[in-house]
């Protein structure tokens, strides 16, 4: 069984650089305590024995810098890159047609922009696919959870969901290659765009199982956040 790992790298970070879209760096060139968080990212799958190959979809601007990135840091043999999309959904279909995969193989997703992710909880994912063949990352949710409408003059409750129903999504999202072609086949054919892997195969019809996650694995969206990971990398006392 092999185990395939894509990366959607292909957002413009314009939340991290308010005001700002392609003439600035994408969060995933910026680097964290001196190393790209792409790198750090790749470094880490890279240690997990189980994972054979990696893809990284990128903007078609950024495909050059990231290919010299890659090969300096001594990834080529194991690490491809390829053209993203307008939406991450479109990044990942990507990268998913570049691969060449068995149906019972696996494809992990995980957000280039999550660069803390611990091997041991990619490995707990990978588990996990083996035995339900769709798992994710979720974290539950410690805040009360408010449903709202939004209105001109601001958001209103429309209800309180009890919050141990919720978990919020993080990556890496796992499943069987058929099962994910599927469901990206299915979004595609009626025009569904959702915001991670899951959504669509849990709209296929199967279930997606989710794994503990941890707030250090965080996705680095907007300013602020790099401080935050510097100070887990710090904390955990290792220079991943
Ligand atoms: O925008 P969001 O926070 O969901 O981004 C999550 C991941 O998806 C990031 O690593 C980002 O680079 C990637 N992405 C992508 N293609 C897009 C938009 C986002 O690969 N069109």
């Amino acid at each position: 069984m092999r185990v395939s790992v894509i990366l959607p790298a292909a957002g413009l970070g314009t939340r991290m650089t308010p005001g700002h879209t392609s003439h600035t760096s994408p969060k995933q060139f910026l680097e964290l305590a001196g190393t790209p968080i792409l790198i750090r990212t790749l470094r880490t799958f890279a240690e997990v024995p189980e994972v054979t190959a990696m893809i990284v979809a990128v903007r078609a601007t950024e495909m050059e810098r990231l290919t010299a990135h890659i090969s300096e840091h001594g990834f080529a043999d194991r690490v491809r890159v390829v053209e993203g999309g307008d939406t991450r959904q479109e990044s990942v279909f990507n990268a998913l047609k570049a691969l060449n995969c068995g149906e019972d193989d696996i494809v992990l997703v995980h957000d280039a922009v999550r660069p803390l992710i611990e091997p041991a909880v990619i490995r707990r994912v990978i588990e996990a696919v083996e035995k339900h063949n769709a798992a994710i990352v979720g974290l539950p949710a410690l805040d009360t959870i408010k449903q709202v409408e939004r209105t001109a003059d601001g958001a209103i409750i429309t209800a309180t969901i009890p919050r141990e129903y919720i978990v919020q999504a993080q990556t890496p999202q796992g499943f069987r290659y058929g099962l994910l072609r599927r469901a990206f086949a299915e979004a595609e054919a009626d025009g569904f765009v959702g915001t991670d892997e899951a959504s669509l195969v849990e709209r296929a019809g199967s279930q997606v199982f989710v794994v503990l996650g941890s707030a250090s694995n965080l996705k680095i969206t907007q300013p602020g956040d790099l401080e935050l990971a510097e100070f887990y990398l710090a904390h955990r006392g290792n220079s991943h």
